[in-house]
């Protein structure tokens, strides 16, 4: 798999036989810190990476979509007057095809006149790993969406297009996700962190200073898929409603470590801990993005290192094998490690010096074999620029 903005034109010219208007590309996203904080409100530090999800797409002169990946073989093909519902008819949308179909809809519920656009033909390619925390869902979501946004002329922002991913994920595809994947793949810069107010959706930059200090982002996907669209992911932010309904906020956002006393009077021990990890993980990102700036990114890792400990033992979406690599990079010299993504599997990710990437990578491999575990995929990524026009 690729995602060379070239190569993917070239990939639909062979399906479709002609060329694309362009080519446009979203990119993955890792999070640095700030877990299940975004849909309470809160506060996430993710960034764009350099793996990405590109869609080549020519207009057609009838009302016909069109969808095709290198991940799925068969073309999907909707009616832009199917899309044109804003109830979206049960049964319209179903398998991969649903996360383009669905950016469709929800352009039009932001406002896209869909009575009088075109149809259009997509080809997509990625290297973003699908499952693995990554957001190969955004990646995907943020290529149609600034895609769409061009050929169509909308003139949509980038907040906008960020919610209308978000806003498809969740009533098209039906994965109760919130709003920092899309915001990190659109946002993103090179060598930067997105630190999000997930409230208010004011967005900053903040300089990572990843090379000037010697470190690299160590992904350790451990394979086990996870699945938001049902069970743990749905429980958590059922676990979030129900605390912030019982200590009486709009959302846990309002609340801070000043509140944590009467949160564990007044909740049971299970909701208490599920508060207790979104107020400090707010409080992390916080700190975190303060220590960025006075210290840079070397000084980090006891935050990141923290919010695993939360995630694993007051959250509880970590799972073995997550564990296991993140104290085997710790183990190695990392500066900080953890999980990433909504957790139950994907992947954990390391800040550490380059030059134990190798033997980290070893480490780790060698500690899932003698854990009988399947064996994970270990690479580095790098901070990149959001999504845009790539050809
Ligand atoms: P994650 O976002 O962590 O990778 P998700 O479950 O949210 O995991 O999204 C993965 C799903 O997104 C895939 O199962 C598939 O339906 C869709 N998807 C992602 N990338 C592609 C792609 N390149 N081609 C087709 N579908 C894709
Ligand atoms: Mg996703």
């Amino acid at each position: 798999m690729t995602t060379s903005p070239r190569s993917t034109a070239d990939s639909f010219a062979a399906r479709y036989n002609r060329a694309p208007d362009g080519v446009w590309q979203g990119p993955g996203r890792v999070n640095l810190i700030g877990e299940h904080t975004d849909y309470n409100d809160g506060f996430v530090l993710p960034f764009a990476i350099d793996r990405t999800t590109a869609v080549a797409v020519a207009a057609r002169d009838d009302r016909t979509v069109r969808v095709s990946s290198d991940f799925a073989d068969a073309v999907a093909t909707v009616s832009l007057d199917d899309l044109d519902d804003p109830q979206l008819a049960a049964g319209t949308l179903s398998g991969w095809s649903a996360y383009p179909f669905g950016v469709v809809w929800a352009l039009r519920h932001f406002g896209a006149d869909l009575a009088s656009a075109p149809g259009f033909d997509a080809h997509v390619a990625s290297d973003v790993p699908t499952g693995a925390g990554l957001s190969s869902s955004a990646a995907l979501m943020c290529a149609i969406a600034v895609a769409l946004n061009d050929e169509w002329q909308l003139g949509f922002d980038a907040q906008t297009l960020a919610r209308v991913g978000q806003l498809a994920e969740n009533k098209a595809v039906g994965a109760p996700t919130g709003i920092m994947d899309e915001s990190a793949s659109l946002f993103g810069r090179r060598d930067a962190a997105v630190f999000l107010d997930c409230r208010s959706l004011d967005s900053e930059v903040i300089d990572l200073g990843l090379e000037q200090s010697g470190l690299e982002i160590l992904v350790m996907n451990t394979r086990v898929d996870h699945a938001h669209a049902t069970g743990g992911y749905a429980a958590r932010r059922a676990s979030c409603e129900k605390g912030a309904r019982l200590m009486g906020v709009a959302s846990l956002r309002d609340i801070d470590s000043d509140d944590l006393p009467r949160a564990e009077r007044e909740l049971d021990d299970e909701t208490f801990r599920r508060v207790r990890h979104i107020i400090t993980e707010n409080q992390r990102v916080l700190d975190t993005v303060r220590t960025l700036r006075t210290d840079g990114p070397g000084a980090i890792g006891a935050l990141v290192n923290a919010s695993h400990l939360s995630m694993r033992d007051d959250f509880e979406i970590s799972v073995p094998e997550l564990d296991l690599a993140v104290e085997t990079a710790q183990a190695n010299g990392a500066v900080g490690a953890r999980m990433t993504g909504g957790g139950f599997g994907g992947a954990a990710v390391a800040l550490i010096s380059s030059d134990r990437v190798g033997q980290t990578t070893d480490a780790v491999t060698h500690a899932f074999a003698d854990a009988g575990f399947r064996e994970p995929e270990c690479f580095t990524v790098h901070p990149a620029d959001g999504a845009g026009r790539a050809l």
